[in-house]
C-alpha cells in the first residue's frame, strides 16, 4: 500500500489520495466523470437510505423522469436557462441522423417535471404533489475532484407543487431540516443553515436555502439546497389548478437536492493521516474482524467464524478478514485507510483468555481508550454502545472545529484579513446588496455562504450601508 500524504500538510493531495486508495472511486476515461467503486457505492447507498426513509416519512414518493430535455422546453424559463447554459451538455445526433432539435442532458429537472405537473395537476384535490427522484445529472466541467466537482454526479432532486405560498415555504423549510439532520446526525458534519444571497441563489428561484459545512482548510462546502420557486416555473409551464371557488390558480413549486458532494464533506471533515474515519451510521462496514493466526489455527478459525455469525445475527454490518497471505499489520492499515469504525482482533492467546481486542478508529494510535479487551461472550452486546460513542465523538470533534473557526467581527479590515487568510466562517452584519458581495469577492475570493435575520448591528461590515442580514462569509468549494 502506498503511503497517503499528511492531511494537515496538504488537504487537497490527501483528499485525492484517500479517495482513490481507499477504493471509493476510479478515474474514468472521460474527463470530469468518475467511476464509483463498490466501497464508494456503499457509502452512497447509506446516505441514500437515510435520506429516502426521511423523504417517505414526510409524505414523498419516488418517480423517474427522463434524462433528455428538448431545447425548446428548456429555453422557456429565461432565468433558469441563463443560469445553466454555460454547463449544459447537448445531444445533437441520434445514430446517423442529425436531430431537428437539440436535447439537453439534464443539469437538473425542474423543466421536465414542470411539463409533467402541468399535465397531471387539474384541481386543488390533486395537491400537493410530493415527488423525489434518484438520478444522475450532468453539468459540463473539465476538472475532476472526486465528489466535489465532476461533470456527471449522483443526487436526489425533490419537486413539489402546492396550492399556497405558505405551504411551499413550509415544505422548503421541512426538507432543509431533513438535510441538516442527515448531515449532522448521520454524517457527523456540523452545518449552518440559512438563506442564500441573491447572487448565490438557484437560477429561477425566489428563495434558496442551504446547509454549509466548514472544511479543515477553512473553506466552506455547500452540502444541500432547498428552493422556493414561487410561481415562476408554474407560470412558464402552465402548472395550474382549479381552486375550490372554481378560479384557475398557478401552483407554488419547490425543489431540493443533496448530491454525493455530502460524501466529500464527510471525507474531509473526519479523515486523518491514516485515511478515512467513517461515522458508524454511514459506514458500509461497521465492524471488521481480523484474526491473528499463529501455529495451529483450527480453534481460532472456528471462534472468529462464530463471532462473525453472532455479529451478523445482531444486525451489524460486519466483515471477516480471513484472507491468507496478508499479514495482520497490513490488514490493520487497510481497514484504517477505509475508516471502518471498529476492528476486533483475536489471536490464539486472546482466545485462551476468552477475550477480543476492540480497536476504535476515531481515536489516535495509543490514545486512551483506543484499544480495550472485551470478553468474547459479551463483545456483540458491547459493540452498539461503542458505535454510538464513535458517532458522537466524530461529530463533537467536527463541531469544535466549526465553533473555533467561526469568527465574528465588526471591523472591516479584520473582516477582509480573515477571509483572505481562509480563517473560516466570518459572521458579520450585512446589507444584502449584490455589488457589496461582488466587491468582497474581488478583494478576498470569498462570498456569503448563507444568511439569517436579524442583523446584529446597524451597519454592513463590508460597506457601511444599513445591515439587513447576519451573514456567514467564507471562501468555498
Ligand atoms: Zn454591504
Amino acid at each position: 500500500m502506498e503511503r497517503i500524504p499528511s492531511k494537515s500538510a496538504d488537504l487537497s493531495e490527501w483528499y485525492q489520495a484517500v479517495c482513490y486508495q481507499a477504493e471509493l472511486v476510479s478515474q474514468a476515461p472521460v474527463r470530469g466523470c468518475l467511476v464509483l467503486r463498490p466501497y464508494g457505492m456503499g457509502l452512497w447507498e447509506r446516505l441514500q437510505s437515510e435520506l429516502d426513509r426521511r423523504f417517505k416519512e414526510t409524505g414523498h414518493e419516488n418517480a423517474y423522469f427522463p434524462l433528455l430535455i428538448p431545447e425548446s422546453l428548456f429555453a422557456k424559463e429565461a432565468e433558469h436557462v441563463e443560469g445553466f447554459a454555460p454547463e449544459v451538455a447537448w445531444v445533437t445526433e441520434g445514430g446517423t441522423e442529425k436531430l431537428a432539435e437539440r436535447l439537453a442532458i439534464r443539469p437538473t429537472s425542474e423543466v421536465i417535471v414542470g411539463v409533467m405537473y402541468a399535465e397531471w395537476i387539474q384541481s386543488y384535490r390533486d395537491l400537493p404533489v410530493l415527488i423525489n427522484q434518484w438520478v444522475n445529472v450532468m453539468r459540463w466541467e473539465k476538472r475532476t475532484r472526486p465528489f466535489l466537482r465532476t461533470a456527471e454526479f449522483l443526487w436526489q432532486e425533490g419537486h413539489t407543487a402546492h396550492a399556497t405560498e405558505a405551504e411551499a415555504a413550509e415544505e422548503v423549510a421541512r426538507m432543509l431540516e431533513v438535510y441538516r439532520e442527515v448531515a449532522e446526525d448521520i454524517c457527523g458534519v456540523p452545518v449552518y443553515t440559512g438563506e442564500k444571497s441573491q447572487s448565490e441563489r438557484f437560477a429561477g428561484a425566489e428563495h434558496t436555502y442551504s446547509i454549509e459545512g466548514l472544511m479543515p482548510d477553512g473553506r466552506a462546502l455547500q452540502s444541500a439546497t432547498s428552493h422556493e420557486l414561487g410561481q415562476n416555473f408554474a407560470r412558464t409551464y402552465d402548472i395550474t389548478y382549479a381552486a375550490e371557488d372554481q378560479t384557475l390558480q398557478h401552483c407554488w413549486t419547490t425543489s431540493w437536492g443533496m448530491s454525493w458532494r455530502m460524501l466529500g464533506a464527510l471525507i474531509m471533515t473526519h479523515g486523518d493521516d491514516r485515511g478515512l474515519r467513517i461515522p458508524p451510521k454511514m459506514a458500509p462496514t461497521e465492524v471488521v474482524i481480523v484474526p491473528i493466526p499463529r501455529g495451529d489455527t483450527s480453534a481460532l478459525d472456528a471462534a472468529v467464524r462464530e463471532l462473525y455469525a453472532r455479529c451478523k445475527a445482531a444486525g451489524l454490518r460486519v466483515k471477516l478478514d480471513d484472507r491468507a497471505g496478508q499479514s495482520p499489520g497490513y490488514k490493520f492499515n487497510e481497514w484504517d485507510l477505509r475508516g471502518v469504525p471498529i476492528r476486533l482482533e483475536i489471536g490464539n492467546r486472546d482466545l485462551e483468555a476468552g477475550v477480543a481486542t476492540l480497536v476504535r478508529r476515531d481515536k489516535a494510535v495509543k490514545e486512551d481508550g483506543q484499544k480495550q479487551q472485551v470478553p468474547l461472550a459479551e463483545v456483540v452486546e458491547f459493540i452498539p454502545a461503542v458505535l454510538e460513542q464513535i458517532q458522537h465523538s466524530l461529530f463533537a470533534q467536527a463541531k469544535t472545529f466549526l465553533q473555533d473557526h467561526t469568527l465574528a467581527t465588526l471591523d472591516r479590515a479584520e473582516f477582509l484579513r480573515l477571509l483572505k487568510g481562509r480563517a473560516g466562517m466570518v459572521d458579520v452584519p450585512w446589507c444584502g446588496l449584490p455589488e457589496c458581495e461582488a466587491a468582497v469577492k474581488d478583494a478576498t475570493g470569498a462570498t456569503t455562504r448563507n444568511l439569517r435575520r436579524p442583523a446584529r448591528a446597524e451597519r454592513c461590515v463590508p460597506c457601511g450601508e444599513p445591515a439587513r442580514w447576519q451573514a456567514y462569509f467564507a471562501q468555498s468549494y
